[in-house]
């Protein structure tokens, strides 16, 4: 498999109007896509990114109100970690103080600095401070200057009780490659390396088995660059007993998931057709995108979401 990197992150959300405000006003993201959970369409999926809504910067939610806090921990993907330059930590500490954001104290991480900060239903996001390029243009944002502002995914820390079994799928089966080890963090790449493309497998013996619910990540998505990569990805999968699902159209890539053997569900997904597919990139976001085979019922779609603003 050849998978360039990460192609977005799936998080439980509790008020969606919160978690829109927050990825929004709070980090600077762009409102990419107001959609329905395909599966369960009386409620959101809300898409955050970039400005044209790239591969690689897209972090959605499932916002159900009301719904209890899941715990974090192992068999999650525990972290989520954005790419900021080197030198805009001061910037978003200073912010995050202002705005009343929970965060933690910074970490040196390989070469890198790392804010941990925590979303309203206490998701954990880091902003990752690194030298390495990143030539990715962040959204424009009304007070995230350009300068600071988020580029896209930096990584994600699955939280593992035992590294071996998720490692060899990564650098086997995956095509990925271990870059780095350092205490309890192993860090790799899915392609040759880069913010966007890291993986890092955690295996601290001190976090609980993780419980999903508001503030923990549903699941991972990989990126595969075309519909040949994609099915041979799918036959791949399928001949290795992973209980691969079943191709799946999601209307702005393909899919298919299977759970790894610590018990994060991935996904790989197509970069196309992406996001611009019903709507101009211009208004991204601004109206409710539902995929053809739920347009005939988006009256009562409508009727039954509560709004955003
Ligand atoms: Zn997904």
């Amino acid at each position: 498999m050849h998978l360039p990197g990460l192609h977005h992150i799936t998080a439980i959300a509790g008020d969606p109007r919160r978690n829109l405000d927050f990825y929004t006003r709070v980090l600077g993201l762009r409102f990419v896509k107001k959609s329905v959970n395909q599966d369960d369409p009386e409620t959101y999926h809300l898409y955050y990114g970039d400005y044209a809504g790239s591969p690689g910067t897209i972090l959605t939610f499932f916002p159900w109100a009301g719904i209890r806090r899941g715990r974090p921990g192992t068999g999650q993907a525990y972290a989520t970690a954005f790419s900021v330059p080197a030198a805009a930590l001061p910037f978003w500490q200073q912010r995050l103080a202002d705005l009343k954001v929970p965060t933690a104290p910074v970490e040196s991480r390989f070469a890198d600095q790392v804010l941990p900060l925590f979303d309203p239903d206490g998701l954990r996001l880091e902003l990752v401070a690194t030298a390495e390029a990143d030539p990715r243009p962040p959204a424009p944002a009304a007070d995230v200057p350009a300068a600071v502002a988020i580029r896209g995914f930096h990584s994600t820390t699955l939280a593992v009780a035992h590294s071996a079994a998720t490692a060899a799928l990564l650098t086997g089966p995956m095509g990925g490659q271990s870059l780095a080890q350092a205490g309890h963090r192993q860090r790799f790449t899915t392609a040759t390396g880069g913010p966007g493309t890291y993986v890092d497998l955690l295996t601290d013996p001190n976090l609980p088995n993780g419980l999903s619910g508001a503030g923990t990540v549903h699941h991972v998505a990989f990126r595969v660059a075309d519909d040949a990569g994609y099915h041979a990805a799918h036959a791949e999968l399928t001949a290795l007993g992973l209980g691969v699902s079943p191709e799946i159209d999601r209307a702005y890539f393909k899919s298919i998931y299977y759970r790894e053997p610590s018990g994060v569900l991935f996904e790989i997904a197509t970069d196309q057709p992406g996001f611009a597919i019903d709507e101009p990139v211009e208004s991204l976001g601004a109206r409710l995108s539902l995929p053809p085979r739920l347009e005939p019922d988006r009256a009562a779609i409508e009727a039954a979401l509560p709004p955003l603003a």
